[in-house]
């Protein structure tokens, strides 16, 4: 009486069928099953009719239903058996959704450059993909041809039981060897020969990346059901996750940009001007008037020269320049001229030496040969505390 194989073929939908797509499948049939096309009626009859598909179903696999039937019945029976009187179905529905078997999520990482978060970019992911086999519509085989698995009975799993002493025994339970814990099998004939009746086939999948301008490292890019497709579950989705390079000159503080800029003491002392290379390919060029001292250490910043806002890319954060002042190395100026600059500066104070005080030597700082020293005391200890900020200048 009812010929159809499952309670998709009964619907009339392939087993890649999505919520929307059952739902509709649902809507004709409820209108079908009732020739006055009261909704109310038609939907009790045909839930009748789907009962009764489930009871021949049961019957004919000899109560056996694999895990992809219950799969099914499940999903057809959340739209129809359980499902509220019909005005308030579609609401039901709704709700449903938002709690649907999912497949897994994919995580790729994509490597970016601080180039490509300022100014947006293109990126070609080629990845390789599960989707549900075309030519047998992820039925594995014929209509029909999917039979429960004999020997777990479709549960997937088999339970050993070992004799482990008089009166004594070990039950084991393990994924069933003779259909991997799917729970059904096709026999070799009947198989799609596409997929081998695996119902899936890897599949190349290009996806294009659009990088937004300000986009920040480790920002997720989600493409909505694009993961790997699996008969009965709603794809995963596919997430790009953001992986920035270092740059050579910028470091990335929120929406500023940070760089050190080496000057020379002349520059420090009596102006300069500076080019710097912006990462959209310009010549910005900085300047300290004649007048204007920078010291070594100092911050300063250029506004809107910064990374570009997220979703508001015409506004931009600072860039912030610490500057490291290079002074000229021991004897560059002979001592004749030392006297020369040294009226040119402003005046030292002199130190009047009296006889209470001891001449000790100055030399060369080193932390390696501070280590030693201790290393047999207990001042070791002290190791730990050397001062390090965030991000600070590179020491060349
Ligand atoms: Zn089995
Ligand atoms: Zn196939």
């Amino acid at each position: 009486m009812v010929k159809e194989t499952t309670y998709y073929d009964v619907l009339g939908v392939k087993p890649n069928a999505t919520q929307e797509e059952l739902k509709k499948a649902y809507r004709k049939l409820a209108l079908k099953y009732h020739p006055d096309k009261n909704p109310n009626e038609g939907e009790k009859s045909l839930n009748r009719f789907l009962k009764l598909t489930k009871f021949s179903l049961m019957q004919r696999k000899g109560n056996c239903m694999t895990k992809e039937e219950n799969r099914q019945l499940k999903r057809v029976e959340q739209v129809a058996v359980l499902a509220p009187p019909w005005t308030s179905l579609i609401c039901f529905l709704e709700e449903e959704e938002g709690c649907r078997e999912k497949g897994k999520n994919v995580v790729h990482q994509l490597s970016v450059t601080l180039e490509d978060l300022y100014n947006g970019a293109t990126r070609k992911l080629a990845l390789q993909k599960n989707v549900i086999c075309d030519k047998c519509e992820g039925r594995g085989g014929k209509k029909g041809a999917v039979e429960c698995c004999p020997n777990c009975r479709g549960t997937g799993m088999q339970i050993r039981i070992h004799q482990i002493g008089p009166g004594m025994v070990q039950q084991i339970q393990s994924v069933c060897m003779e259909c991997q814990g799917h729970g059904e099998r096709i026999s070799p004939k009947d198989r799609c020969k596409s997929c081998n009746g695996r119902k899936i086939v890897r599949e190349k999948k290009i996806l294009e990346v659009h990088i937004d301008k300000g986009m920040k490292d480790g920002q997720k890019i989600t493409f909505h059901g694009e993961g790997d497709q699996e008969p009965g579950l709603e794809p995963g989705d596919i997430i790009i996750v953001l992986d920035q390079k270092d740059h050579a000159v910028f470091t990335r503080r929120g929406e500023d940009l940070f760089m050190c800029m080496d000057i020379q003491l002349v520059e420090a002392l009596c102006g300069f001007q500076k080019p710097i290379s912006t990462l959209d390919n310009r010549t910005i060029v900085i300047t300290s008037h004649p007048g204007q001292i920078v010291k070594h250490g100092d911050i300063k910043c250029v506004l809107n020269e910064g990374m570009p806002i997220y979703r508001r890319p015409y506004e931009k954060g600072r860039l912030i320049i610490e500057f490291k002042v290079n002074f000229p190395e021991n004897g560059f100026l002979s001592p004749d001229k030392l006297s020369l600059l040294e009226k040119l500066l402003p005046e030292r104070k002199e130190v009047e030496e009296t006889d209470e005080m001891d001449q000790v030597e100055l030399v060369d700082f080193d932390p390696n040969q501070e280590r030693r020293r201790h290393y047999n005391g207990e001042a070791y200890e002290d190791d730990e505390h050397h001062p390090r900020g965030g991000v600070q200048c590179q020491t060349s």
